[in-house]
C-alpha cells in the first residue's frame, strides 16, 4: 500500500539529552494532534543512540512533562498493553541486521580513517577553499573481506552511505513544497559509529521504515538531513513517509528560544503557574492557525481544526505577553475543582489551615478569584485572607487608603454593617450606598479603607461578595483590629 493511502501512523521522536524545549512539546503536539484528527497513532520513540550526550534524568523529566502536557502516547513505555517499548538502544539488532542489508548490496563500506585524519582533511579543505567539503571517500573502495579481516584483527571502524556523486535528491515537504539537494554537496554519511551505535540518521530511517510511519512532522532544523534520509530510503528500496517540517519558534527579541532569554522549557512554565491546556493552546498557535480568528481554544476544539496544510512555513515569535493573557483565559475556563486542589495545596505550603472550611466555601472562593488570576500560583495567596486574618498590610494601599479620618470612617462603616441580620453582597451594598450619602464620603474611600483591612491588598474581588464570603464577624473584626494601625 502506498504511503499516502496508509493508515496515520506519526511520533514523536526526542532524544533524552537535556529538558524538553517548547520547540519540542510543538512537535509533540502537532503529531498528536494529527494522529486524534485523522484516528491515527501517536508514538513515542525515544532515541537515545548517542550515549555520550544520554541523560537518565533527562528521560525522567520527559516522560513527567509529556504526561503533565496530556500528550498520552498509544503505544511504548507508560501505556498499557504496550507494544514497544521503542527505545532505540534496546533495537540494536534490528539495525545490525539493517546495515547487513546495504553492506551486502555494496550500498555500505566500511570506514576506518580515525578522527585525527579527518581533521586533517578538513584543515586542507579549508585552506585551499573547496567547494565541497566532508570526507575523501578514502576507504570507499576497500573490499569487503579485506574490511572485515582488519576488523577481525581488532581496528575499530565506522560504516558509511555510498552516497551517489552526482544527481538531485528530492523530496515533496507539506509545508514547504518540493526540495531539492545536490547529491555532489553530502558526504558519505556515517550509518554506524565506532561504538556499534547506529547514527541518528540511520536509527530513524529505518525505524520510521520499521514503524510504518507514515508522516515525520519534526522542526525545520532536520531540513537538511532529509535529503541523506531519502537516499538512505532508496538504497533500502523502501517508500519514504510523507515529510512535513515545522516552523522555528524565535525568542521575541530574535534568535533561538534558549533557557539564556529567559523560560524555554516546559518545566519552566509549568513552575511558573501556567495551565497544561494554556501551553498546549499557545504552542499549537505558533505555525497552525484553525483558519478563522479563534485563539482561546479547548484540546478537542484544535484536534477537530487541525489540519497539516495550515501550517505556515515562516518562523514564529514566542510571545510571553499573550501566554500570560492565554493563561487567564484558560484560567477563567478551568475546572473550579481543579482550581480549589491548587488553592488548598498552596495553602498548605504556606501553613494556612483550612480543615476548618467545606468545599463549597473552597468552590466560592474560587468563583471570586478565578476572573482575576493569571498564574495558577497566584491563587493560594490571592486567596489566603479568606481563611485567615491578614498580618500584613499592603505598604503602598496603605500610604493610599489609610490616614488622617480613615478611623472614623472605618468605625462608620463597622456601624453600618453591624445591624444587618442578613449579611449578604445586596444588603452590604445598600448598607455602603446609604453610608456613602449619609457621610459625604466617596464610595471609593470607604471601600478602599476597609477592603485593605480585611484583605490586606489595595486589589480584589468585588467588596460586597468577597464581605458576604469572610462573615459579618471576621469583617467587624478585622475592620476594628486594622483601626489601630490607621493613623500612624
Ligand atoms: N531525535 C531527534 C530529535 O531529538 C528526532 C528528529 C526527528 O524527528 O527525526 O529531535
Amino acid at each position: 500500500m502506498s504511503i499516502s493511502n496508509r493508515p496515520v501512523r506519526v511520533r514523536f521522536a526526542p532524544s533524552p539529552t537535556g529538558y524538553l524545549h517548547v520547540g519540542g512539546a510543538r512537535t509533540a503536539i502537532y503529531n498528536y494532534f494529527f494522529a486524534k484528527a485523522m484516528k491515527g497513532t501517536f508514538y513515542l520513540r525515544v532515541e537515545d543512540t548517542d550515549r555520550k550526550r544520554y541523560n537518565e534524568e533527562a528521560l525522567q523529566d520527559l516522560f513527567r512533562d509529556l504526561k503533565w502536557l496530556g500528550l498520552q502516547w498509544d503505544e511504548g513505555p507508560g501505556c498499557e498493553g504496550s507494544v514497544g517499548p521503542y527505545f532505540q538502544s534496546e533495537r540494536l539488532g534490528i539495525y545490525a541486521r539493517e546495515i547487513k542489508k546495504l553492506l551486502d548490496a555494496g550500498d555500505a563500506y566500511y570506514c576506518f580513517c580515525n578522527e585525527e585524519r579527518l581533521q586533517e582533511i578538513r584543515l586542507a579543505q579549508e585552506q585551499s577553499n573547496a567547494p565541497v567539503t566532508g570526507y575523501d571517500r578514502h576507504c570507499r573502495n576497500l573490499s569487503r573481506e579485506d574490511a572485515e579481516a582488519r576488523i577481525a584483527a581488532g581496528e575499530k571502524a565506522v560504516i558509511r552511505l555510498k552516497v551517489p556523486e552526482t544527481g538531485i535528491t528530492a523530496f515533496d515537504d507539506v509545508i514547504r513544497g518540493r526540495i531539492e539537494h545536490q547529491n555532489e554537496l553530502l558526504d558519505d554519511l556515517v550509518l554506524i559509529k565506532r561504538d556499534q551505535y547506529p547514527t541518528y540518521h540511520f536509527a530513524s530511517v529505518v525505524d520510521d521504515h520499521l514503524m510504518e510511519t507514515s508522516h515525520v512532522l519534526r522542526g525545520d532544523e532536520w531540513i537538511s538531513s532529509t535529503p541523506k534520509h531519502i537516499l538512505l530510503y532508496n538504497a533500502f528500496g523502501w517508500e519514504p513517509p510523507i515529510f512535513c517540517h515545522l516552523p522555528v519558534i524565535l525568542a521575541a527579541g530574535g534568535g533561538k528560544l534558549s533557557k539564556r532569554k529567559g523560560a524555554a522549557s516546559v518545566g519552566d512554565f509549568r513552575d511558573l503557574g501556567y495551565l497544561p491546556k494554556t501551553l498546549i493552546n499557545f504552542l499549537a498557535l505558533l505555525g497552525w492557525s484553525p483558519g478563522d480568528d479563534r485563539e482561546v481554544m479547548g484540546i478537542q476544539e484544535m484536534i477537530d481544526a487541525f489540519s497539516l496544510n495550515r501550517i505556515n512555513p515562516k518562523a514564529v515569535a514566542f510571545d510571553e505577553k499573550k501566554l500570560q493573557w492565554m493563561n487567564g483565559q484558560h484560567i477563567q475556563r478551568a475546572d473550579n475543582d481543579l482550581l480549589a486542589n491548587v488553592i488548598r495545596k498552596g495553602l498548605d505550603e504556606l501553613k494556612i489551615d483550612t480543615s476548618s472550611f467545606n468545599a463549597d466555601y473552597l468552590l466560592s472562593v474560587v468563583g471570586l478569584l478565578k476572573p482575576r488570576a493569571h498564574f495558577l500560583t497566584d491563587l493560594p495567596t490571592m486567596a489566603a485572607y479568606f481563611f485567615t486574618a491578614p498580618t500584613e498590610f499592603d505598604e503602598k494601599a496603605k500610604k493610599k487608603n489609610w490616614g488622617e479620618g480613615s478611623r472614623s470612617i472605618a468605625q462608620s462603616v463597622r456601624n453600618a454593617l453591624e445591624p444587618l441580620s442578613d449579611f449578604n453582597a445586596a444588603t452590604i451594598e445598600q448598607a455602603f450606598q446609604a453610608l456613602s450619602e449619609s457621610s459625604g464620603h466617596g464610595l471609593g474611600q470607604l471601600v478602599g479603607a476597609v477592603r485593605l483591612a480585611v484583605s490586606g491588598l489595595s486589589g480584589g474581588p468585588g467588596l460586597w461578595e468577597m464581605f458576604e464570603l469572610i462573615g459579618k464577624e471576621n469583617v467587624l473584626n478585622r475592620i476594628q483590629i486594622a483601626e489601630a494601625l490607621m493613623e500612624k
